[in-house]
């Protein structure tokens, strides 16, 4: 047998699947297919557990506290700052390599109890402070599925 050659990193649509970034999205796939149809309509909503008044990211199907799955939908606040941040220079995940350098980073939402992670657009990293103020917004990651990622105000 001979050897063969690397093969090339396969288009977004034909990656398997436990090496895909993004969860899978629609109501046949998930109980949390709402938070992605919020994301079509550019809203990025969470569970919140009414009996113990906890709001929950990322959206869960169950309360972690009391196993309840009786949750609500919320939206949530777009506006949010920069609670830390780090550049990713190399070592992206597959699909994403094109991408680099860019930044991720923590952000506290405004008017919520809440730190999300997510990647940082809008300017280079080499630009971003902490404290700095980002908005909340959807996108089409290029194959019909959406995801949520932060955008510099400044
Ligand atoms: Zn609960």
């Amino acid at each position: 047998m001979t050897p063969s050659l690397p093969t090339p990193v396969p288009p977004r649509e034909k990656r398997p699947f436990l090496l895909d970034f993004f969860p899978l999205e629609t109501a046949d796939q998930t109980r949390l297919s709402h938070f992605f149809e919020r994301l079509k309509e550019g809203i990025v909503s969470t569970t919140r557990c009414p009996k113990d008044n906890l709001l929950l990211w990322p959206p869960r199907t169950a309360c972690p506290q009391c196993h309840g799955e009786t949750l609500e939908w919320v939206d949530l606040p777009e506006r949010g700052h920069l609670y830390a941040f780090s550049a990713v220079l190399g070592g992206a995940p597959l699909g994403m390599e094109s991408e680099v350098p860019f930044a991720v980073g923590l952000v506290d939402l405004e008017g919520a109890p809440l730190r999300l992670f997510g990647r940082i657009e809008g300017r280079p990293w080499t630009e971003l402070h902490i404290g700095q103020p980002v908005r909340l917004e959807s996108y089409e990651i290029g194959d019909g599925r959406w995801f949520y990622r932060f955008r510099t105000e400044i």
